[in-house]
């Protein structure tokens, strides 16, 4: 299996190099030199289907048994013994739960997996990487749990100081590893993102600490995701029961992995790409244009995006995997700030996806029937997505076929919503019950550069030459 770039002008890959690389040298991302087929469909169990569908993305890169080992465990940290739980919510609506990871969101899905992919191929390697990030919240808390413990990794994350909720500064300060390293900076997400920026750009540091990333364009993300969608196919009959998927939708990675089942043999007639008021998506598969503009903050944060990585992706296939076209209109969206496809690509598919756009109060006022209709408490993300498969059902669209609501946080995450909706905090799980107990693990920074840079460079072990015994 070999992998290109959507822009054409970078060396194919394979999956380990691919995986280590993340972002194409030419700025593009990487994707499949084609799309493999899913033999028959199997019985719905999780690890089973995993090593059916990586092995095919893997190919040639990665040896079977040690890709069933790591497969193994990644998901043994999930409380749920199925991984992630399909419940009928009514006549063929269902909801795929997949907060059931350590952090409570969808992302330890990819990034347990990840994590473990990173270790084991710089350590076949002889390699180290000091993994650097900057989170407001959500993301910081999946990298540190998939990283912690990894011998070839150290991992530093930033995140503005006083500015993120109790529960999502615990889950990334409370986590107590000798290679895990947070840091609160004086300042706001932003001025964490431009540090961590000012860091990359710095070739000459980069290079001596061997800074990397494991962010949401990295294939392997995508690869992991694609799992709960051939899943949730074979719990549902098989790979040619059409089903529809209602996703909520920020980065666009989660989505495209349904696409990319799809392309692999799954009957999906339609992706319903759900956003909040963050609507550029919902504009994009309506018109086949988009214009960026200012981000709103809303109840769900973690789609609070106005530019989706991964639509690239999608966008190399509208073009017919020509890179030139993909880059030279990404290049006119770098100037205009808009992309337009035009309306012959835009016919080609504007029947398989369909954009819904959803704002706070319908988000609180869904929360709420959904919970008096069958007890189920939504977190705000998910919310969205079964709002847009109620709105598709409601207009008539595609009766009788089964749509499937992709959960992506458990509702303890985020409570402001909740409490809005039904007058309580959602309780956290057993597991993480005592997480406000717990003792904090954090350096407080002013957000100056080089003092930054000369705390990374004091946590990395490659510079130290530190061991862990
Ligand atoms: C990251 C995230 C999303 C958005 O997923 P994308 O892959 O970025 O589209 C939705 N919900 C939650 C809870 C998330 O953490």
């Amino acid at each position: 299996m070999r992998y290109v770039s959507t822009r054409g002008l970078a060396p194919e890959k394979t999956f380990s190099e691919a995986l280590l690389t993340g972002l194409a040298d030419d700025g593009g991302l990487y994707v499949p030199y084609e799309w493999p087929s899913l033999q028959s469909s199997g019985s719905g169990d999780y690890l089973e289907t995993a090593f059916e569908v990586m092995s095919l993305f893997t190919e040639g890169s990665l040896d079977e048994q040690i890709l069933k080992q790591i497969i193994h465990d990644a998901y043994s940290s999930f409380d749920a013994q199925e991984v992630v739980p399909l419940i009928e919510l009514d006549d063929q609506i269902f909801l795929m739960e997949l907060f059931h990871g350590p952090t409570l969101a969808f992302k330890d899905i990819a990034l347990q997996l990840v994590g473990r992919l990173f270790d084991h191929e710089l350590s076949t390697r002889g390699e180290h990487l000091t993994i650097v990030g900057a989170t407001s919240g959500d993301t910081g808390s999946a990298a540190i749990e998939a990283c912690k413990d990894r011998q070839n990794l150290d991992i530093v994350i930033l995140h503005p100081a006083d500015r993120v909720s109790d529960v999502q500064r615990k889950q990334m300060t409370t986590v107590d590893s000798f290679n895990v390293h947070n840091v609160a900076i004086e300042g706001t997400f932003d001025d964490c993102q431009d540090l961590v920026k000012a860091m990359f750009n710095d070739l000459e540091y980069r290079n001596s600490l061997k800074l990397g990333a494991v962010n949401s364009i990295n294939w392997a993300r995508v690869m992991a995701q694609i799992v709960y969608y051939v899943v949730a196919s074979e719990k549902l009959g098989s790979y040619e029961q059409p089903v529809i998927f209602s996703v909520p939708t920020g980065n666009f990675g989660n989505v495209f992995a349904g696409h990319a089942a799809r392309n692999c043999g799954l009957n999906i007639p339609r992706l319903l790409v759900a956003s909040n008021k963050n609507d550029i998506l919902t504009q994009f598969f309506n018109t086949g244009g988009m214009e960026i503009s200012e981000v709103i903050p809303t109840l769900s944060p973690s789609m609070d995006i106005q530019i989706s990585s991964n639509l690239e992706r999608l966008i190399f296939e509208l073009l017919g995997r020509k890179g030139e076209e993909v880059n030279s209109l990404f290049e006119k969206f770098r100037s205009n700030g808009n992309i337009d496809v035009g309306p012959d690509v835009e016919a080609k598919f504007s029947n398989a996806w369909k954009g819904y756009s959803f704002d706070d109060e319908e988000v609180v006022n869904c929360i709420s029937t959904e919970s008096e209709k069958s007890g189920i408490v939504l977190d705000p993300h998910s919310s969205i997505g079964v709002l847009a498969a109620r709105s598709h059902r409601d207009k008539k669209n595609d009766p009788e076929v089964p749509i499937v609501c992709l959960a992506t946080a458990h509702p303890a995450k985020f409570p402001q919503a909740v409490e809005r909706a039904l007058g309580y905090c959602p309780p956290l799980p057993d597991r993480l019950a005592d997480l406000h107990e717990r003792p904090e693990f954090l350096t407080r920074l002013p957000n100056n550069l080089e003092i930054v840079k000369d705390h990374v460079k004091s946590c990395s072990r490659i510079d130290s030459g530190k061991q862990v015994t």
